[in-house]
Formats: C-alpha cells, sequence, structure tokens
C-alpha cells in the first residue's frame, strides 16, 4: 500500500518536527492531540483537538490516515491497541507497552544481558528499606514520568516522607556517580535495515536536557558498545522507525542504560542540520514505509534547548550561518519548559 497520510498522536515539539519533516517527504500529516494549543498543528495538514479517549474522535482521526505513529509513550495502550485494530500503530503498541513502564522496560533490557542501574520495584515504604542498599538513590514513578517529573532523590531512609502513600508503584534506582550521559538515536526499516546515528553527549540541569553535543568525548568501546546495544534493542523489539537509547556512563566507564524513548529524541535534534538525513525524515521513510534512506554526516553539532523566557532573548537574537534557531511557537511560556532550540554547527 501506498502511504500518503501520516496519523501523529501528540502535538508538542516533536510532532512538529515529524509534520516538517513529512512536508519535505510529501507525506501529509494529522495531528491528534489533548492540548488545545499543541505547537504541531501550525505545520500540520489537519489538527484534531481531543481527549485520547474520545471513541467518535479517535474514530474520525483513524478514518483519515494511512498510518499512525506518535510522539509521546504515554499514551493508554488500550487505545493503542484499540487504533491499531483499524490502521497500523508504528512503532508497535507491544514496544510501548513495556517502555511507559520502567520495571518492564529494565527487565527487557537485563535479559537481553545488558546492564542498567541497579534498580528494584518499590510498592510501599517498606519496600525501600528492603532495598537500603541502593541508596543514595532515586525513587521513580513507574510510569508517566518525563523530564525528571516523579522522580524523588532518596539520600537516606529519612528522606521517606511519612505522608507518601505510595498509591503508584514505584523503582528505586541506585544513584550513579556520572561521568557522561550519551545517547543513540537509531532508525529501523521494515526490512530489518538501521541507520545509527554516532553517539551524542548529553547535558542535563535539573533534570532537563540542557545541550548535546558531537562528537561525544568517549572512548571507542563504547562508542561501539552504544551503537550495538542500541541495535540489539531495535531488533528485539522489532522496531520500525526512530527510537533513542540513553545511557549513564559511570566513573569506572561502565555503560548503563538508562531508558529507551521509543520515538524520535530530544538529543537528536542536531540531526536536521548536522546530517544529511534527520532522525525525524528517517523515522517518517521508515514508518511509512519511503525507502530506505542514505544517511551522511556533514558536520560536527551543538544543540542547546531553550527554556521557559529565555525564548525572549534569542527570539530578538542574530545568529551566524552555522547557528539554526528554532522557535516551537508555544502559546505561553513557562518556566523550565522547552520553548525552542539552538544547533549550532562546528568543526
Ligand atoms: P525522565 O523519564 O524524566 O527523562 P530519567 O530517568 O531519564 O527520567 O532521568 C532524568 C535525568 O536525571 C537523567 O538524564 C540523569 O541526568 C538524572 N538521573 C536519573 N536517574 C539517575 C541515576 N540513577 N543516577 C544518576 N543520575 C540520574
Ligand atoms: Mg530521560
Amino acid at each position: 500500500m501506498t502511504i500518503s497520510t501520516l496519523g501523529i498522536i501528540g502535538s508538542g515539539q516533536l510532532g512538529l518536527l515529524l509534520c516538517q519533516a513529512a512536508k519535505k517527504l510529501n507525506i501529509k500529516t494529522i495531528v491528534i492531540s489533548d492540548d488545545e494549543n499543541g505547537p504541531a498543528q501550525n505545520y500540520s495538514d489537519e489538527f484534531i483537538y481531543s481527549q485520547y479517549d474520545n471513541k467518535e474522535k479517535i474514530k474520525e482521526f483513524v478514518k483519515k490516515v494511512d498510518i499512525i505513529t506518535y510522539e509521546f509513550e504515554n499514551i493508554p495502550i488500550n487505545i493503542l491497541n484499540e487504533i491499531n485494530k483499524e490502521k497500523k500503530v508504528l512503532p508497535k503498541p507491544e514496544i510501548n507497552k513495556i517502555i511507559q513502564n520502567r520495571k518492564l522496560e529494565k527487565t527487557f533490557v537485563n535479559d537481553l544481558g545488558i546492564k542498567t542501574t541497579d534498580w528494584a520495584f518499590i510498592k510501599k515504604a517498606g519496600d525501600v528499606e528492603k532495598n537500603k542498599n541502593l541508596l543514595p538513590g532515586i525513587l521513580k514513578s513507574n510510569t508517566l514520568g518525563y523530564d525528571g517529573h516523579g522522580q524523588y532523590i532518596l539520600n537516606s531512609l529519612n528522606d521517606i516522607k511519612k505522608n507518601w502513600c505510595f498509591t503508584a508503584d514505584y523503582i528505586l534506582e541506585k544513584k550513579v556517580n556520572l561521568k557522561k550521559e550519551i545517547s543513540v538515536v537509531i532508525t529501523r526499516y521494515l526490512n530489518g535495515e538501521t541507520y545509527i546515528y554516532e553517539p551524542i553527549e548529553n547535558i542535563h540541569k535539573d533534570q532537563i536536557l540542557n545541550h548535546s553535543k558531537i562528537p561525544a568525548e568517549i572512548n571507542k568501546e563504547i562508542f561501539v558498545k552504544a551503537q550495538s546495544n542500541a541495535k540489539l534493542i531495535s531488533e528485539k523489539l522489532d522496531y520500525v522507525g526512530t527510537m533513542c537509547v540513553e545511557y549513564f556512563v559511570d566513573q569506572d566507564d561502565n555503560l548503563l542504560v538508562n531508558e529507551i524513548a521509543p520515538r524520535v529524541h530530544n538529543s537528536g535534534h542536531l540531526t536536521i542540520n548536522a546530517f544529511s538525513v534527520s532522525q525525524f525524515s528517517g523515522h517518517v521513510a521508515a514508518v511509512c514505509n519511503l525507502g530506505v534512506k542514505k544517511v551522511e554526516k556533514i558536520s560536527n553539532a551543538e544543540m542547546l534547548n531553550v527554556l521557559g523566557k529565555d525564548i525572549e532573548t534569542y527570539r530578538s537574537k542574530t545568529f551566524s550561518k552555522n547557528e539554526f534557531f528554532y522557535d516551537y511557537g508555544k502559546k505561553s511560556i513557562k518556566d523550565k519548559r522547552k520553548m525552542g532550540h539552538l544547533t549550532i554547527l562546528k568543526k
């Protein structure tokens, strides 16, 4: 089947950048989102504002598109499964089910023989006590986390607040003495061919990505292992599209998987300018089965996220010809909210 219309669930900056990439590939986009002001609507061919459990609206969306993808992983799995019965959802809903749940995600990675941080599943305060060898650690909500939301640092058992009622499931992770954080973005096609971008080095502030750069300052062994782990993970998931593996490198040069993103990723924004085919074009080409794209690196690069009201300064700046500024055009400015980014191409 020839695919001409791509449905995208979610209307944030990742959706927006997917719409831009799709346009260049002559693919129409229809975005559905529960955010009335989602910025992707300014670049999609059509926008449907709807709650994700609104059956009528979902039906309308599904009818209009040939294939469906998503820009964030926290979509209720039963809704993805329902949609998938009518039109194909890529990456497959089963993948999302694993990845949106930290326990299933880490178990999946560990079962492949790939290291993660040391961790334990936590249902009640007593479980933290049983796993006090993981302290100092980070308590993370088992589902629905992003940009550090739902995370609590536990230096000792005294930090378990009495008023936490543990109504949600958590995992407790040992705090890693980080040397570095890196990520690998990979695009995998229906025929199993892959393109693996080189590892990207990521610097976080307050648990939010602050900037990313290539080349990552890592040794050859870590470079190769980070890429081969990502390839193995994508194969075992039978993944179609672009995904990202976030890693920690500890002080002893151990490479640990932090998490998998079953979607395009913020650290991959620099691929728009630094490679002949971006993570977004690769994703659209893979899910729409447009044929394998040949990718070439153009330049080294650095990408800076523009958060909150810093966007105002950037809006009035002038940029040199190796600088590429992206303003997501979000309607309201919020503290720590990702408002845009700047990519600087470097020698
Ligand atoms: P999110 O789902 O919000 O992206 P992550 O688990 O990726 O959550 O955590 C966000 C950031 O917090 C990481 O990129 C890292 O900088 C820091 N962090 C998270 N877990 C650990 C850990 N176990 N040890 C050290 N730093 C961590
Ligand atoms: Mg993360």
